[in-house]
């Protein structure tokens, strides 16, 4: 305890579930080097009520403090990250932009904020997100989150050689190892979901969730969280879920409540149980419903927090019921405010409730540890270790 987390090595999986207090930022290392950051924090404070502190703290936007932890972790030889892949398009996710975003110093005209600002410090090889190139599903994009982010694509394609690509459901080869993909025949990653397209489990093959949107009520329609990217990495015998801020329950409550609006249910059926899952939507009132948690039936559950509410109190009694799958199970939650620790009953049963969680998973992916690092400096001291868990 105390010391800095040990340097990963070759073979070993490892997740880091980063915390800045202002939305999601998931780092990954794969077993022969490659990497992956999934979105890349980002919310800013004038757009957020009820939010947390931005960790370790305010004297840089959190998009700068994500750049500079995975900075840290690059592989030996790594240049850069070679695939960002952003979740969906809100700020919390890509990097909200303001009036007083600071401007680009490579020329291009572009805000940075989350993703924009990690690729002002590192090199990004690889963008792929749910809307490339047309960003019209299921219609136009248009705010000035995405249309700075599409400047920013647009003039990286130009400039410096970006790959961009639409996320694909149903394969298990966009996102794949770089390196030494021989050396880790059993290490998979596998889209299961986007823009209501789900993985069948055959082939590549996927299925509509949604009627053709153009004969939908406004009410019918998928807000922006259920149309996330989810996808399940496979590394023997370990299983790992990531779905952005997919939901159950209609956040809008709506007057003709329209089934397929329930995506959470065909995604953990695409997916199957996991080991280790993060929580949708950060752990929201809306989301982690009793079929999905009921198939993916985790053992390790890391909620991603970023405002009071998170985990909600329903949410957090779904996670902890072992009326809807048997068993123990950890939850670790990156931050917990005051207000969600006074009205989300038995939280105090989580087994950590503030900073940095990763998830290290042994070659071959028979074992797993989890590791909870200090989120107040970026000495990436380990505050205490769980496991080993044997995958199953
Ligand atoms: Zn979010």
């Amino acid at each position: 305890m105390g010391e800095p987390l040990p340097a990963w090595s070759h073979g070993e999986l490892d997740i880091h579930h980063v915390n800045t207090g202002r939305g999601d930022a998931l780092f990954f290392v794969f077993p022969d080097g490659t990497t992956l950051l999934k979105d890349a924090s980002g919310k800013t404070v004038e757009q957020a009520p009820f939010s947390l502190p931005t960790r370790p703290d305010d004297s840089r936007p959190p998009g700068e403090w994500v750049a500079r932890y995975v900075g840290r972790l690059l592989p030996p030889g790594a240049e850069g990250i070679d695939y960002a892949l952003v979740s969906h398009f809100h700020g919390d996710h890509m990097g909200a932009i303001v009036a007083d975003s600071p401007l680009t110093t490579s020329g291009g005209g572009y805000r940075l904020s989350g993703f924009t600002q990690v690729a002002e410090l590192l090199p990004i090889a690889r963008f792929i997100d749910r809307g490339w190139p047309d960003y019209d599903y299921p219609a136009p994009i248009r705010n000035p989150t995405v249309d700075n982010y599409r400047r920013f694509l647009d003039w990286q394609v130009r400039h410096r050689d970006l790959q961009v690509e639409r996320f694909e459901p149903g394969r298990n080869d966009q996102i794949r190892l770089l390196r030494d993909p021989a050396a880790y025949p059993q290490f998979e990653l596998r889209n299961l979901y986007a823009n209501g397209s789900v993985w069948t489990g055959v082939g590549s093959e996927t299925r509509a969730l949604f009627p053709p949107i153009e004969g939908l009520a406004p009410d019918e329609r998928p807000t922006e969280n259920k149309l996330s990217t989810a996808f399940r990495i496979s590394y023997g015998r370990f299983d790992y879920f990531s779905g952005g801020d997919l939901s159950s329950i209609d956040e809008t409550i709506a007057s003709h409540p329209a089934p397929w609006l329930d995506v959470e249910p065909p995604v953990a059926r695409a997916s199957g149980p996991v080991d280790v899952m993060k929580a949708n939507h950060h752990g929201s009132w809306d989301a982690n419903g009793v079929p999905f948690l009921a198939t993916l039936r985790p053992r390790v559950i890391v909620v991603t927090s970023r405002a009071d509410g998170h985990p909600s109190v329903n949410t957090y009694r779904r996670m902890t019921s072992e009326r809807i799958w048997p068993g123990e199970r950890d939850i670790f939650i990156t931050n917990v405010s005051p207000a969600t620790a006074s009205t989300t009953y038995g939280i105090g049963s989580a087994s950590s409730t503030q900073g940095h969680v990763v998830v290290r998973v042994e070659r071959g992916g028979a074992r797993y540890r989890v590791y909870v690092l200090d989120d107040d400096n970026e000495d990436m001291r380990v505050r205490a270790v769980f496991g080993p868990y044997a995958s199953r």
